[in-house]
């Protein structure tokens, strides 16, 4: 399913917080979580999706599928190669800032917008177990690198019985509420705390490459504007289950 992710402004923020289903989707229960793993197809996807979860359970494994070096392909500023160090470096300050710095961290260096899915499907079957928790991004959240990712997770978890707990990023962007092509009815939230909040607003702010321009040139503009970053500031993080 191709979705528009790079359209104007995308779905405004004030109609999901206008949307009354979010307050019904049931909470995840956080009971027996454990140490979950946790899934970034680029730096920041984890941070977006479920820092807040991350924060509140204070424990996870990462698994960096790439270090995100095709953000901005044609920076006036950054090379690739510094592109992926700097993302690299702000994942471990994101990680700190959640009470996380000691976490373990898989470096996969995938090719960010080629991301392999057969190694990456035996590389999370050899990190999961029965009933362990494993956060991916959704099959169908519209961008092939998040998708990818998806599926290889899904394939892990039927191999070896994890659970599979998909979080949306770019979803909110293209879809609307009530959208048919999003799987509601397996919507689940997660609370987050004034403690998890801050934590998880000071987590997205270590992404200076993604939330600032790297320079005055359209090719360094800022890949997580402000109307972007609104989403990542509810009060609740949503997984499809
Ligand atoms: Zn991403």
């Amino acid at each position: 399913m191709v979705k528009p992710i790079v359209i104007e402004q995308g779905t405004p923020e004030e109609d999901w917080r206008a949307w009354p289903a979010t307050a019904a989707w049931p909470e995840l229960p956080l009971a027996g979580a454990g140490t979950p793993l946790v899934v970034a197809p680029h730096p920041d996807d984890e941070i977006l999706g479920v820092a807040g979860l991350m924060a509140t359970l204070g424990r996870a494994e990462l698994v960096a599928v790439t270090d995100g070096e095709a953000s901005h392909p044609g920076s006036t500023v950054h090379t690739q190669a510094e592109l992926a160090a700097i993302r690299r470096a702000e994942t471990d300050e994101a990680l700190r800032r959640l009470g996380l710095g000691d976490a373990r961290v898989h470096r996969l260096g995938q090719p960010d917008g080629k991301i392999e899915e057969g190694p990456l499907t035996e590389i999370l079957t050899g990190l999961l177990a029965p009933g362990r928790w494993c956060l991916a991004t959704w099959r169908e959240d519209g961008h092939p690198d998040h998708e990818a990712v998806g599926r290889a997770a899904a394939r892990a978890c039927e191999a070896t019985g994890a659970v599979l707990l998909e979080y949306p990023i770019w979803t909110w962007h293209w879809a609307a509420p009530g959208d048919a092509r999003v799987p509601w009815d397996r919507c689940l939230r997660i609370d987050l705390d004034e403690m998890a909040s801050a934590a998880k607003a000071a987590a997205i702010a270590a992404f200076p490459s993604q939330i600032a321009p790297l320079g005055p040139d359209p090719a360094d503009a800022a890949i997580l504007p402000p109307h972007v970053l609104a989403r990542f500031a509810r009060p609740y993080e949503a997984v499809f289950r």
